[in-house]
């Protein structure tokens, strides 16, 4: 019988009932590995809440997760799509990781340790949505951060805030940002059942972009490394009608359209009915098939 591993469920959607075992990761614990006077090495399990690890962190002194504030979930979920927000992603303080290979009679008894190129990190990707899909429960992930503050502040929404503020980028006033911000855009998942952004932003050819921005001269275009553009789903979702749709019962929120959210608790197949015609009102619009983000299961074809 096959096992799935499981955080806090807060990027998950059972679209019907999981014939299988769940492993609910509640492995507790820090330590600091090691430390000079420019950065710590430290290990967390897997179990931990992420939040309160920025924010234990931030207290300590030591560095480089303020931008990641906020982001639901657990400390062993974080690099499996290597969460990112405000411009900062686990991989640019990610040192190693520790697994348990779950579905691997092989492997099943010893902990299997990962560097980050072996986890071949990219934009809210890795080796665990490919080859180790659902094999891996994160038991432990080890961090590299700075004693020196190197606050992140490019960010267009933050450098604003803190403006509007007339606060100087310091890592307590990046923390604060980022809180203030998600908490005024993203529904808490314990007030408005979601799972965060529920569709990827597509990563497109400069050529398919070069098309899109003919019919839509104001879309957001960012860069996405050589001969890539970056595009904004919200933005997309938005343009096609469905920001706020529905957000009463299960739609796109009024406040970021690419969040879905479920206040009617609806079951995981109207959810991905409703993500389903979102994706469809997009792909008719700019002829883009947009990813579903969170984890399905059991899996269908989005
Ligand atoms: P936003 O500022 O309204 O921007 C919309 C999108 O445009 C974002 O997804 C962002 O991509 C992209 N973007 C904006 N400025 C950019 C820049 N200077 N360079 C590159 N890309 C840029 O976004 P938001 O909804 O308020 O979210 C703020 C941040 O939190 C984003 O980084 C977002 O990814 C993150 N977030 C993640 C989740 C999740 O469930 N994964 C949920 C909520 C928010 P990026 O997403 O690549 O940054």
């Amino acid at each position: 019988m096959r096992a799935l591993p499981l955080g806090e469920g807060s990027n998950i959607v059972f679209s019907g009932d999981y014939l299988g075992v769940v492993i609910h990761n509640t492995l507790l614990g820090r330590s600091v590995i090691e430390e000079d006077e420019s950065s710590v090495l430290i290990e967390v399990a897997g179990g931990e809440n992420w939040h309160q690890l920025v924010t234990t962190c931030l207290q300590q002194g030591w560095y480089g997760l303020e931008n990641l504030a906020l982001i639901p979930g657990t400390v062993g979920a974080a690099p499996i799509q290597n969460i990112g927000a405000y411009g900062v992603e686990l991989a640019d303080v990610f040192d190693s990781l520790n697994y348990l290979a779950i579905n691997d009679p092989a492997q099943a008894t010893d902990l299997v340790r990962l560097d980050k190129q072996q986890c071949e990190f990219g934009y809210r990707d890795s080796v665990f949505k490919h080859r180790l899909r659902d094999n891996a429960c994160v038991t432990s992930v080890r961090l590299r951060l700075s004693k020196q503050p190197v606050p992140n502040a490019s960010y267009p929404a933050l450098t604003q805030w803190l403006k509007e503020h007339e606060l100087q980028a310091v890592p307590k006033t990046l923390y604060q940002a980022v809180c203030s911000l998600r908490r005024s855009k993203l529904p808490d998942p314990k007030r408005i059942p979601n799972a965060g952004s529920f569709f990827k932003n597509p990563v497109i050819s400069l050529a398919a972009c070069d098309a899109i921005q003919k019919g839509f001269a104001d879309i957001p275009c960012y860069d996405a490394g050589e001969g890539h553009k970056k595009l904004a789903a919200g933005w997309m979702i938005e343009k096609a009608g469905w920001r706020g749709r529905d957000c009463d019962s299960t739609g796109m929120h009024r406040d970021q359209a690419l969040v879905l959210v479920n206040p009617a608790k609806a079951k995981g197949e109207q959810v991905l009915r409703v993500a389903n015609a979102v994706a469809d009102s997009v792909h008719a619009m700019f002829n883009i098939r947009l990813e579903i983000e969170p984890r399905i299961y059991p899996r269908v074809n989005p």
